[in-house]
């Protein structure tokens, strides 16, 4: 039988072009702009707030009860709708009603993304709202094809598998396009049930998910500190 291998880990950086992938999917959060903005802090002290007043608790009882339900669902929202049965978009709306300033239009990423071949889609745990809010801010929501956020998943977060599942369904991505699919995520465990799938994968490092990153390593072809920073490492003008 013909052994499969990853494509990222047959090829070196420079070796990539813009035609190496027909499907471009990236995580939205951390991926495409900086985790240094601090955008993703404000949005936990909103769902810290949205705990505090539909489940009458504590500031402290809430920040307990938001990182226990991260850590065991992988995102806040399922486990406050499995345990806490609190309605998804009241608190979609209310965590990701917040201004993001910080941003600024990102000229030289949406010049890395439109010399890309193929098609580009955004993937997220968050809301479709947050994430046209956040794109237009660096000014690259027509850069993109599609976005499915986790309304989309029927709010199953990555990384549970049916997610995925739910995205290549989407997508319309079949059979060998599995192989020609790179995903960009920040999260390292995210990557795993893509990479599981036949996806090449790319982590985009912080410390927050570091330790992540150790565990799931094996799952992971590229690490690089940035989105910006892979582009320029690949052979974007041949
Ligand atoms: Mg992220």
């Amino acid at each position: 039988m013909k052994k499969t291998k990853n494509f990222l880990h047959s090829k070196k950086f420079n070796q990539i072009t813009k035609d190496s992938f027909e499907n471009w999917i990236f995580d939205l959060d951390n991926t495409l702009y900086d985790i240094n903005l601090g955008l993703f802090h404000k949005v936990s002290e909103r769902i810290t707030l949205y705990i505090m007043d539909e489940l009458c608790l504590k500031k402290e009882y809430a920040d307990r009860l938001r990182r226990k339900m991260f850590k065991k669902y992988g995102l806040t929202l399922r486990g406050l709708m499995l345990e806490k049965n609190i309605d998804p978009d009241s608190y979609l709306d209310f965590v990701h009603n917040v201004a993001h300033p910080e941003l600024e239009v990102d000229s030289q990423l949406k010049n890395f993304l439109k010399k890309l071949h193929g098609k580009k889609f955004v993937y997220t745990n968050a809301s479709k709202k947050h994430a046209t809010n956040i794109l237009d801010g660096i000014g690259i929501t027509d850069q993109f094809d599609d976005i499915l956020d986790i309304r989309g998943t029927n709010y199953v977060p990555k990384p549970d598998p049916r997610s995925y599942e739910t995205m290549i369904r989407k997508f319309k991505i079949v059979g060998e396009e599995l192989k020609r699919t790179v995903f960009f995520e920040d999260t390292a465990k995210n990557l795993k049930p893509a990479k599981k799938m036949g996806l090449s994968t790319v982590w985009i490092e912080n410390n927050f998910n570091r330790q992540d990153y150790e565990f799931n390593k094996k799952f992971i072809d590229f690490r690089c500190n940035n989105i910006k920073d892979f582009f320029a490492s690949i052979s974007l003008d041949m």
